[in-house]
């Protein structure tokens, strides 16, 4: 059977509206945040959603913290491994574990 429509998933909604780029966005982090996810703790993959920044698993009902639309976020990980990388190649590499730390205790 044909399909009716193009394979836009969950952003079909929004129908031509907004542009591509937008609805692309929107859909990943959409898909992110209603999929279900390995638990931390048992590694069944029933962790949900509850609501923002809440993620509850269905099979052993731990809830825990973790990112708005997803778990565990990886875009800050990604930002501080790329900062860290320029540094250690001028630099002796307990330079750069003291600047992480002195930055973590900042923060
Ligand atoms: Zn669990």
């Amino acid at each position: 059977m044909a399909r009716r429509t193009r394979q836009v998933g969950v952003v079909g909604r929004f129908g031509p509206r907004y542009g591509v780029r937008i609805r692309r966005r929107v859909q990943e982090i959409d898909e992110a945040q209603r999929a279900s996810h390995v638990c931390p703790k048992c590694q069944a993959p029933s962790v949900r959603r509850r609501s923002s920044g809440v993620w509850q698993c269905r099979h052993c009902g731990h809830v825990f913290a973790g990112g708005a639309y997803r778990p565990v976020v990886t875009t800050s990980f990604k930002r501080e491994a790329a900062e860290a990388q320029p540094a250690e190649e001028g630099r002796k590499s307990e330079d750069a574990k003291e600047a992480k730390s002195a930055k973590a205790e900042g923060a």
